[in-house]
């Protein structure tokens, strides 16, 4: 099932334990990737004493239910998993957030964008610009980037709805190049224009996964973020803001993610391949750990 073999990191001697993290967002239940996204951070803190923390990802609040994060507790102790400490939820860390738009507001790094998505494909379709970055997705291609202060702040006044991105050329330029370290691919050189300027506060939300995740990770002592290689490329983002805010940056390791028997990825809204599937029909969780290709911890 799985495209190639990961190695849990090992901790390397001298060095601290390892903190991993699991950061679902309670929008479906959990399927047999997460179970062994989720392994795998478990693994990694354990073996070397570490710790292994538990985020709910879900400022999205028009997707997230409380229903999907009570199966979240359910499904992790089912399969052996115990976290450390109380989960942190994102719901409840707005202002922490808000705090840190205000800081890179300013730095001058931000700037409102009222466009929809609507405008950015017509806008993109029409440049006949490479319109897409790593994962497919538009690449949004600065048009509202040089709006005068003036003109955007008549336009808040007026009540225009609008989010928080990113300017990355006026944050490089502060921060110079970086760099970051994936376990499987080594230095990584940071390459954020691939995904263009990037939203860090959306139109209904004081905060936006990119901004969210760094803050966290942080504020958990996470010092080896693991995770699906489906967001290798947001990490350039990620090491970016983690220098604006004089973060020091984790380690990382983007692991395969667990594919269908055609060699897709599994989606949430496929529930055949939900945890909460699987063990109504008496599957245990050493049968997931075989399915997905990891052992069972000991
Ligand atoms: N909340 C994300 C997800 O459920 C994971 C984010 C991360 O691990 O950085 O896919």
């Amino acid at each position: 099932m799985l495209r190639g073999a990961d190695a849990i990191p090992m901790p390397i001697r001298g060095e601290p334990p390892l903190v991993t993290r699991f950061a679902p967002s309670p929008s479906g239940y959990l399927h047999i990737g997460h179970a062994y996204s989720a392994l795998f951070g478990y693994e990694a803190a354990r073996l070397s004493g570490g710790r292994f923390m538990l985020r709910i990802e879900d400022i999205d609040t028009q997707r997230c239910r409380v229903e999907f994060e009570r199966a979240i507790f359910e499904d992790l102790t089912w399969l052996g998993l115990p976290w450390h400490g109380e989960p942190l939820r994102q719901s409840t860390s707005m202002q922490r957030y808000a705090d840190a738009l205000g800081r890179l507001q300013a730095l001058g790094v931000i700037y409102p964008c009222f466009c929809t998505r609507k405008q950015i494909r017509v806008e993109v379709e029409q440049s006949g610009r490479a319109p897409h970055g790593p994962n497919a997705e538009l690449v949004y291609p600065g048009i509202c980037r040089d709006i005068a202060p003036v003109e955007s702040g008549r336009r808040i006044e007026q009540g225009e709805p609008f989010a928080w991105r990113l300017d990355l050329r006026k944050a490089l330029a502060l921060t110079g190049p970086l760099a970051w370290y994936d376990c499987r691919a080594g230095w990584v050189e940071a390459e954020p224009e691939l995904l263009g300027d990037p939203i860090l506060a959306r139109k209904d939300t004081p905060t936006s996964y990119h901004l969210a995740v760094v803050l966290d990770d942080h504020l958990q002592g996470v010092n080896l973020v693991t995770r699906g290689e489906d967001l290798f490329h947001a990490t350039h983002i990620h090491r970016v803001l983690q220098a604006l805010l004089e973060i020091e940056p984790p380690r990382y390791y983007h692991h395969n993610l667990v594919a269908d028997s055609r060699g897709e990825r599994l989606a949430k809204r496929n529930r055949a391949i939900t945890l909460r599937h699987l063990r109504d029909i008496g599957r245990t969780p050493a049968d997931i750990w075989k399915l997905i290709g990891l052992k069972q911890h000991s």
